[in-house]
């Protein structure tokens, strides 16, 4: 059996903060690989602000290019419309069914809060283990108590980034270094990114 994590995001960009956690509950849950997911299309955030995809995905590429256990998963990107999880679960299980694998889908605090918006949580829960994990400023609310029995919460080093902040950052001419990987780095600033308000 290999045992697999996946991280969904937008990761726009992906930033030290996302690194941090996975390479944490690689060690904590002895995983065999984690796979980063760029969604296509979020279901629950504003499409027109987020990068196009193959912008996200390369920088997706340069931050993991030097860990081993780390890959990059076009499943949701070549796939039209809203990327939902339950669908890529679905995906993952089909395509990779010579693997015997064993999903444990990352979220964060904030993602978790939303869990009743997602389609079919329910049944998400049942197609892999959900590892939650605190992200400061968020606390799960009344109306995602139910789930929360049906989670598993890891305790990982607090981190205060987001990619909102890092865009934030660039469009205000300060400094994203250490924030972001070098690499991610340079990319924003070769191509421009995120110099337009709101972007
Ligand atoms: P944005 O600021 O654009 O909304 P983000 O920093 O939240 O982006 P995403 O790519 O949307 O990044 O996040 C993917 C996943 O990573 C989500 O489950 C989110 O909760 C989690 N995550 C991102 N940053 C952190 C952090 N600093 N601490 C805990 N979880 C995080």
């Amino acid at each position: 059996m290999r045992k697999i994590g996946l991280f969904g995001g937008t990761f726009d960009p992906i930033h030290n903060g996302h690194l941090i956690i996975s390479e944490y509950l690689r060690e904590e849950l002895v995983l065999d690989e984690i796979w980063f997911i760029p969604a296509r299309v979020h279901a629950l955030k504003n499409n027109e602000m987020i990068s196009p995809p193959e912008v996200r995905k390369a920088m997706l590429e340069l931050a993991i290019s030097e860990n081993r256990y780390f890959k990059c998963s076009d499943v949701e990107l070549v796939k039209e419309g809203i990327s939902y999880t339950i669908e890529t679960l679905d995906s993952l299980h089909q395509m990779y069914s010579s693997l015997n694998p064993k999903f444990y889908f990352f979220i964060g605090m904030d993602n978790v809060d939303e869990l009743p918006l997602w389609k079919k949580p329910a049944e998400i829960l049942t197609k892999c283990q959900v590892i939650a994990f605190g992200r400061p400023g968020f606390k799960p609310s009344e109306k995602v108590k139910p789930f929360l029995p049906h989670l598993q919460f890891l305790h990982i080093p607090l981190l205060e980034i987001s990619s909102t902040f890092i865009r934030l950052r660039v469009g205000q001419g300060k400094s994203i270094r250490y924030l972001v990987p070098d690499s991610v780095m340079h990319y924003i600033k070769e191509n421009q990114l995120y110099t337009r308000p709101g972007k």
